[in-house]
């Protein structure tokens, strides 16, 4: 009855999350492309340094280390519920337990793991709702925002909390037993706190924390894919996705490249691309329907940390933009407009991107410094993004502040950013 129980459970669990997944992926298929996916062997070694090793993390040493730990304490337990899967589907206790040093090593370290990250999101919770950390509360956060981590903590404290509820009484119940797998260094020295009660009574204990912490996975993984953190699936990918080129190098516009070589080398041009569309639907980006298939990953895998509008000169100095609020708004944007595009590919609800989510006010904020780039733990890309809306402005509307519009004038005109004619250019050497 128990593995039928825990079956019925799976399978809901797991078609309910493709369900979800199945239309996080269809509002893909509306995304524009963005770059060639390239050179496995940097990426590989990129994902190891920025996700694995958290390099990034460690720039602020106290928060940065338990975050840390609690990311590789996560992936240790992670693997470890699949021996809990293997357990409630055969019926077994500790299935895996064959595997020797390796199941000790492993079960051992996710023993420890169980109580580091119980306290660590113990004092994030504490840091969450009583200190005043700047980058934990920006205008752009709303309170569903506020509430969804605190939910997340919460739940990731249970699932802690039940594990090790798990480890203590399944010591009780077997240290003296043949069939003890295993090493439990902290629950085998709290254990003996429970020693006195009645072996029924342990079972049943061990046989709740056991039920809820697996019920509480099948939650979470339900819950993820609506919530900010399905970055726990999306930034390790992200990382792997990243752009390659340096920081600050903006990628050319293709339609726009092609025009320049064909006006400098028409022949050269023509035969170097012949396929290419001349066809473009729209410079930059204006709305949903504009974003990059990278654009859309980037918000989710965005864990709405704030490393990235603690940096940012614009926002330090007062200014309305926040680079986190960019990729918050990208998803709601999504989610609002993708489904119905689905349905018709020129719905349109009288609403775009650039206005009713990010001002211009904030586009042109700006310095494209990439210091919110370099400080994101998983590598979203903002300054290119930013410049991608601004080209939208510029190329389709006409539309910048005016300096810079004197600018462009200057540039028509003179040939220079400089309200200089080109003629008067040497003038400076008869001073
Ligand atoms: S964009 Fe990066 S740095 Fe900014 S909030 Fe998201 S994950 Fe954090
Ligand atoms: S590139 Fe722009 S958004 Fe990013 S930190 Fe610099 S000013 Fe802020």
């Amino acid at each position: 009855m128990r593995e039928i129980i825990f079956i019925v459970l799976l399978f809901i669990t797991i078609a309910i999350f493709a369900y979800s997944v199945s239309k996080i992926i269809a509002f893909f298929k509306l995304t524009k492309p963005a770059y060639p996916v390239k050179e496995f062997g940097k990426r590989i070694k990129l994902t190891i340094k920025n996700a694995f090793l958290q390099d990034k993390i460690f720039r602020n040493p106290v928060a940065g280390f338990m975050h840390a730990l609690v990311f590789w304490g996560f992936c240790i337990i992670l693997v470890g519920s699949i021996e809990i899967v293997i357990d409630g589907v055969t019926g077994l206790e500790r299935s895996l337990g064959d595997l020797g040093v390796f199941y000790e090593v492993f079960i051992g370290l996710g023993d420890i793991f169980a109580y580091l990250i119980a306290l660590f999101v113990i004092v994030f919770i504490i840091r969450r709702l009583f200190l005043n950390i700047p980058r934990l509360h920006g205008k752009e956060l709303s309170k569903k925002n506020h509430k969804d981590a605190l939910l997340a903590l919460s739940f990731i404290l249970i699932l802690m909390l039940s594990l090790a509820g798990t480890n203590i009484f399944y010591v009780l119940m077997h240290v003296n037993d043949a069939s003890f797998v295993g090493r439990y260094p902290i629950s085998e020295i709290i254990s003996p706190v429970f020693a006195g009660l009645p072996y029924e009574t342990m079972y049943v204990i061990h046989e709740v924390n056991w039920w809820v912490h697996i019920i509480l996975i099948f939650i979470f993984a339900n819950v993820l894919p609506y919530s900010k953190h399905f970055h726990i699936f999306t930034s390790v990918p992200n990382v792997f996705l990243s752009r390659l080129t340096p920081l600050g190098k903006l990628p050319n516009m293709e339609s726009v490249a092609r025009e320049v070589k064909m006006m400098l080398n028409p022949e050269a041009a023509a035969s170097t691309d012949p396929n290419q569309s001349t066809e473009v639907s729209r410079f930059g980006i204006l709305d949903a329907e504009d974003f990059t298939w990278k654009n859309y990953f980037d918000s989710l895998a965005c864990t709405q940390c704030g490393r990235c509008t603690s940096v940012c000169p614009a926002n330090i100095t007062g200014k309305e933009l926040s680079p986190r609020k960019l990729f918050i708004e990208i998803r709601k944007r999504m989610k609002e407009k993708a489904p119905k595009l689905i349905k018709d590919k020129s719905f349109s609800d009288n609403k775009s991107f650039i206005r009713q989510y990010i001002t211009e006010e904030e586009i042109w904020a700006c310095t494209t410094c990439n210091a919110c780039a370099k400080e994101c733990p998983v590598n979203i890309d903002h300054p290119t993004f930013i410049i991608d809306m601004r080209r939208y402005l510029v190329m389709e509307e006409g539309s910048a502040p005016a300096p810079i519009n004197t600018i462009f004038a200057n540039i028509e005109n003179n040939g220079a950013p400089w309200q200089y004619s080109s003629e008067d250019r040497l003038t400076w050497t008869e001073l």
